[in-house]
C-alpha cells in the first residue's frame, strides 16, 4: 500500500535564516496517527504546511497519497492534493458573515459542485457527529471557540479528506473548551482517519497517538511510540522538552 505520506529529506528556508527544515524525513502509513511536538520555533507549522502544499521545499523528496510534492512541484498537483487533505488550524478561519450550515457547504458546492441538498444533508451530518447539530443556522461569532473549532473540522471532512492535518487546534481555546476539541478529534482517530497533528496536549499524544515525532531547530530529534516517549524519551533534547511541558 501507498503510505500516505513520504517524505526523505526535506530542506525549508526562509531568505537566510537558519533552515525551517533540516533534513527532516519521516513516513505516515494510511490510518495512523502521528503527533508532532517541539519547542516553538522548531519547524512543525512549516512541515505539516508543506504535506498540502502551503508550503513549498527547497530540497528533499515527498509524496502525499502517491502524489509528488517536490521542489518542482505545480499548481496542478497542489490542486489534486487540497481536495484530498484537510487542515485545521490555531485561529478557525470561519467566514463570519457565513452561518455555520453555509461555512461548511460553501466548498462542497462550489468547489466539488455537489448539489446544495447533498452538501446539506453531509453538513449536518457532520455537526452531528461533532456535537453541535443545534448550531447550523447560527453564524461564527455566536459560538464559542471550541464550538468553531469543530465547525472548523466539520468544513474540513465536508471535502472528505483522506488526509487531516492539525496545526495546534487547541491553543486558542479557554481551557475549558479544549476537551471538546480534542474529543473529536479522537472520535475521529477511532473511525481510522490518518491524522497528522501538532499539538502540546500530552493527554491527547499520549492515548490516540499512534507515534510522537519530536523537533527540535528544523530537525527530527526522535520518532517513538507514545510509551516510550513519555516514559524513557530517547534523547535528552526530548527530556528537557518534557520536563518544561510538566
Ligand atoms: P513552529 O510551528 O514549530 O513554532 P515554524 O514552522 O512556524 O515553527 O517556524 C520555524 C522557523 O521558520 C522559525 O524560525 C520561524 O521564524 C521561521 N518561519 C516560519 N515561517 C516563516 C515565514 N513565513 N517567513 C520567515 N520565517 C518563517
Ligand atoms: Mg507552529
Amino acid at each position: 500500500m501507498i503510505p500516505a505520506i513520504q517524505a526523505t529529506g526535506l530542506v525549508k528556508s526562509f531568505g537566510d535564516h537558519q533552515r525551517a527544515l533540516d533534513e527532516v524525513s519521516l513516513h505516515v502509513e494510511s490510518g495512523e496517527v502521528l503527533v508532532v511536538m517541539g519547542p516553538s520555533g522548531s519547524g512543525k507549522s512549516t512541515l505539516i504546511r508543506t504535506f498540502n502544499g502551503l508550503e513549498s521545499l527547497d530540497e528533499g523528496r515527498l509524496e502525499v497519497l502517491g502524489i509528488p510534492l517536490d521542489a518542482d512541484h505545480d499548481e496542478h498537483q497542489i490542486r489534486r492534493i487540497r481536495k484530498r487533505v484537510g487542515m485545521v488550524f490555531q485561529q478557525f478561519n470561519l467566514f463570519p458573515h457565513l452561518s455555520i450550515l453555509d461555512n461548511i457547504t460553501l466548498a462542497p458546492i462550489r468547489v466539488q459542485r455537489r448539489p446544495r441538498k447533498e452538501a446539506e444533508a453531509r453538513a449536518n451530518d457532520l455537526l452531528t457527529q461533532m456535537g453541535i447539530a443545534e448550531q447550523a443556522g447560527k453564524y461564527p461569532g455566536q459560538l464559542s471557540g471550541g464550538q468553531q473549532q469543530r465547525v472548523a473540522i466539520a468544513r474540513a471532512l465536508a471535502l472528505q479528506p483522506e488526509i487531516m492535518l492539525f496545526d495546534e487546534p487547541t491553543s486558542a481555546l479557554d481551557p475549558e473548551r479544549v476537551k471538546e476539541v480534542l474529543d473529536a478529534m479522537r472520535s475521529l482517530a477511532n473511525d481510522g482517519m490518518t491524522m497528522v497533528v501538532v499539538t502540546h496536549e500530552m493527554g491527547f499524544a499520549r492515548e490516540v497517538a499512534d507515534r510522537v515525532l519530536f523537533m527540535d531547530e528544523g530537525k527530527v530529534v526522535e520518532t517513538s511510540s507514545p510509551d516510550e516517549f513519555f516514559a524513557n524519551a530517547r534523547e535528552e533534547r526530548s527530556r528537557r522538552f518534557l520536563n518544561q511541558m510538566m
